[in-house]
């Protein structure tokens, strides 16, 4: 199999390499793509010896260019805003794992779901904007879409036919670990610093994810993802706070079953499975020991405490351009709050007031559409941050 990666240098990205390493007889690499990280990327280059490398920077193409000519790799260096569409939707690809962080993975996911590959995604930032536009991009190419999210990647492999809209399931439920926040007092998530949003007990991600999870935006997010990939409205999803992060998420069914998909929390884990699927292989992730874990914890999740996820099921009721809006707000804060710009409570509040300002904006017919909301929605965001750092 042909693998395009987008987000290599990420966290995702490498868990992605580090699977596919272990399995050098079914995948091949056929192309890397990143923003400005070229050191990692030339190791990457050198050991798969993938066919493209992209790096959005030009300057950071420049160096890794030269580097790889030194070290005598073929792989060929490629910039600009066309390069990532052109890796995702080559002929020669079979499978793309979409792992580039925020809006800006959404054109080349797009791309790849109109050239019918199979998508592994990990960018739920895409199907947020996007829902509508990518789905109906993946049906008319044919792609088939493999969640990487751990939440949703576990609810597919409880849904035998993928989707939760037929008869006879009740209810998705999807677990949250609470972060490192899940005992903190409002006073204190109000003094809270990037370092401290960023220390997640469970997981090791990339910093925007992480302060998402802090916040419990992800979850928000995931939410919405959970309407586009399954079809449930979201009076039939839920959240629950599950501290352990060993149960991934659940369905339950009309006759009282709940399934469950349980794992150390590894991203190795829906990596290998979504590369894998139908079959089973190696991810490297050890296996579970429940006789030392010993227990699993759940409860509601703290709807004051944690106002986003409020806001997501807000704009999952609103419909039209509400998640769309809401993610763009989320990304401007989620930054002004890494620059120490805003208080890690203010995310929140310029959230909900983007959200009440353009919530009503319909959905965007088309890629150019949604991102002229995204657009519109980060402008908007960005006007409101001084009175929301005030
Ligand atoms: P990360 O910050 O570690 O990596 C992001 C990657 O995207 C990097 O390779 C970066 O170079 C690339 N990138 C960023 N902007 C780009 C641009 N403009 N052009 C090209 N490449 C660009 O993030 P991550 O934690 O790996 O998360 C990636 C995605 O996966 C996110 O959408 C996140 O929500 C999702 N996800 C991550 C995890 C996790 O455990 N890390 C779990 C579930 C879902
Ligand atoms: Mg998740």
């Amino acid at each position: 199999m042909n693998l395009t990666i987008l987000g290599a240098t990420g966290s995702i990205g490498q868990s992605t390499l580090d699977v596919v390493g272990r399995h050098p007889d079914r995948y091949r690499v056929f192309a890397l793509g990143a923003l400005r990280q070229h050191e990692r990327l030339a190791e990457q280059c050198l050991r798969f010896a993938p066919r493209y490398a992209v790096l959005a920077d030009e300057d950071a193409a420049r160096v890794l260019r030269e580097r790889l000519a030194t070290a005598g790799c073929g792989t060929e260096v490629l910039t600009g805003p066309r390069a990532l569409v052109e890796v995702a939707a080559a002929a020669e690809v079979d499978a793309v794992m979409a792992a580039i962080v925020g809006a800006a993975g959404l054109e080349a996911a797009i791309a790849a779901g109109r050239a019918g590959k199979r998508i592994l995604l990990a960018n739920k930032e895409s199907l947020v904007m996007a829902g509508e536009v990518f789905l109906s991009a993946c049906a008319s190419g044919g792609a088939a879409v493999l969640p990487i999210d751990s939440e949703h990647n576990a609810v597919f492999q409880c849904l035998p036919g993928g989707r939760a809209d037929g008869p006879g399931i009740r209810r998705i439920l999807l677990t949250a670990s609470g972060g490192p926040f899940r005992r903190a007092s409002l006073a204190e998530m109000a003094k809270a610093t990037p370092e401290q949003a960023c220390a997640h007990p469970n997981w090791s991600m990339g910093r925007k994810i992480s302060v998402d999870s802090a916040t419990m935006m992800n979850k928000g997010l995931e939410l919405i993802e959970a309407h586009y990939l399954f079809g449930l409205p979201g009076s039939r999803l839920e959240v629950v706070v599950h501290p352990q992060s060993i149960v991934h998420s659940l369905v339950e069914y009309a006759d009282g079953s709940m399934l469950a998909q349980l794992g150390n929390p590894d991203m190795r884990t829906p990596i290998a499975h979504a590369l894998a699927h139908p079959e089973r292989i190696d991810s490297g992730v050890a296996p579970l020991e429940l006789a030392r874990i010993g227990r699993l914890d759940f409860e509601e999740p703290d709807m004051e405490r944690f106002p986003c996820l409020g806001l997501a099921h807000q704009a999952l009721d609103a419909g039209g351009g509400a998640p769309c809006v809401l993610n763009a707000a989320n990304e401007v804060a989620v930054e002004a709050f890494l620059a120490r710009r805003i208080a890690f409570t203010g995310i929140a509040e310029l959230n909900a007031r983007v959200l009440d300002a353009l919530g009503a904006r319909p959905a965007g017919a088309d890629v150019d559409s949604v991102l002229a909301l995204d657009r519109d929605s980060r402008r908007a965001a960005a006007a409101l941050l001084e009175e929301v750092a005030a």
